[in-house]
């Protein structure tokens, strides 16, 4: 692998590394704009030297800037940065199917959360987030955030996959599996924090739930925490009309507009869902430089409401874009969520022209990278930053003819033309296969769960 390069004042002079070169190169370096022209690059390459990119340039180049250098010609193939899953409970893998179709009460009272102090253990937070973590990897998900108790657990699967992941220590004010009450699991949260900070493809940031289950005390402590630490603080917020009835009538005003009152609003802070938003709400998330996670297909299938992308775009607020968890998705599938995204905008503007391809693909690249605070490592595919590179093979029936790779990979492909995926340089996907997870393994540990709580039901 090693190669030998003649200086340049375009390139930076390396001793090892390797080329992707692809027939279609989609950097997602271009801010969002409905006019896709200029996008993409064609016959291009991506030059990569241990973790880092180190160029990104035409194929013609590659022997003359890197002579020698290891071109692992792909062809018919499409790279992209990684998809960031920007909200996830991984864990909760281990319920998808459990209960659909119930109304969201019932399903959250009468089956989730019963089903969770039941069996929630570090066990089930493990094996169920090994599950999610595989099938991410197969989707193109190359970076996820993720919320749930025993995020200790959580840490331990990403990391033995390799899989990049930003780690939500959540917090509730109720006793559980994790945590005692809302300090507790802020304290222990913390120590996992301290024990894994240094790892370079983890980071941190505070889930507290949502504004019912926690307190206006033990939100003031994290907001002093993540400024202190500069930790996202990722939230579930407006999912429903009901949650802001039920404040606007004990608080007279928006839950966004409490937590603006408790100073939490500002570029730190991840609003996930956000179905039902005033003018002044999206004032405010404007104004704050705050983030909107966009949660599509658990909104549809819960039927909590329809977050006015549109809206936030034309605002210039940034969108990020989360599949949650599969118990309310089904799956963790960014490239389905990104078409659902995609016409969802439409249907809810009822205008076919208001959110393009692109600006959803940027929500799920750069858009989730720059609400968990990693665009300057990851989101696009340029000089200096991480190698998470995702390549799709489209030379399949569904993918012809092509005239537009942006349209094709939004609207056509599916995650089975995912063909590799690398983070910080590492193949965790080569041609369609896990390199290291054993598929069959988690196959048999889903099943062994899937006996015991279906005994449980
Ligand atoms: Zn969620």
């Amino acid at each position: 692998m090693d190669f030998n390069i003649v200086p340049t004042s375009q390139s930076i002079p390396v001793t090892k590394g390797f080329a992707i070169a692809a027939d279609w190169i989609i950097p997602m370096q271009q801010a969002p704009h409905s006019n896709q022209a200029n996008n993409y690059l064609e016959k291009s390459a991506v030059v990569v030297e241990n973790d880092l990119i180190v160029d990104v340039i035409e194929q013609t180049q590659l022997q003359t800037l890197y002579p020698g250098i290891s071109v692992n010609q792909l062809g018919a193939s499409l790279l992209l940065p990684g998809f960031v899953n920007a909200h996830c409970h991984a864990a909760m893998s281990l319920l998808r199917g459990v209960a659909d179709d119930s109304s969201l009460n019932d399903w959250l009272n009468q089956h989730i959360w019963p089903l969770e102090s039941q069996w929630v253990d570090n066990d089930f937070v493990y094996e169920g987030s090994q599950l999610a973590i595989a099938e991410m990897l197969l989707g193109g998900t190359s970076c996820f955030q993720d919320s749930y108790l025993m995020p200790d657990q959580v840490a331990k699967a990403c990391q033995q996959s390799g899989i990049r992941s930003n780690i939500g220590l959540m917090v509730v004010e109720s006793s559980n599996q994790w945590a005692q009450n809302a300090d507790e699991c802020i304290d222990k949260g913390l120590k996992v924090f301290d024990q894994y900070k240094h790892n370079s493809r983890l980071s941190f940031s505070f889930a507290p739930h949502s504004i019912s289950k926690i307190s206006s005390e033990a939100l003031q402590r994290l907001l002093t925490l993540s400024n202190e630490l500069s930790l996202p603080i990722v939230m579930h917020l407006h999912e429903t009309a009901q949650e802001i009835t039920q404040h606007q009538h004990q608080y007279q005003r928006s839950p966004l507009e409490s937590l603006q009152q408790l100073g939490l609003l500002s570029p730190l802070f991840n609003a996930v869902h956000m179905t039902q938003i005033s003018q002044k709400d999206q004032q405010l998330l404007k104004q704050f430089g705050c983030h909107v996670v966009h949660c599509p297909q658990s909104n549809m299938k819960l039927g909590s409401g329809i977050c006015p992308v549109t809206e936030l775009l034309q605002q210039e607020i940034n969108l990020a874009l989360g599949t949650d968890g599969a118990a309310s998705n089904n799956s963790l599938d960014m490239l389905s969520e990104i078409k659902a995204a995609t016409l969802l905008a439409k249907l809810a503007s009822g205008q076919s022209n208001q959110v393009s391809a692109y600006q959803i693909l940027y929500a799920a690249t750069m858009g989730g990278a720059k609400a968990l605070g990693l665009d300057n490592t990851i989101g696009s595919l340029e000089k200096g930053k991480q190698a998470d590179i995702l390549a799709l093979d489209m030379n399949h029936i569904e993918t012809m003819p092509l005239y537009d790779p942006i349209s094709q990979l939004v609207y056509s492909a599916s995650r089975k033309q995912v063909q590799h995926l690398w983070v910080a340089g590492q193949a965790l996907v080569k041609d369609g296969q896990l390199t290291q997870l054993n598929n069959q393994q988690l196959i048999a540990q889903a099943k062994q769960w899937q006996q015991k709580i279906k005994g449980s039901f």
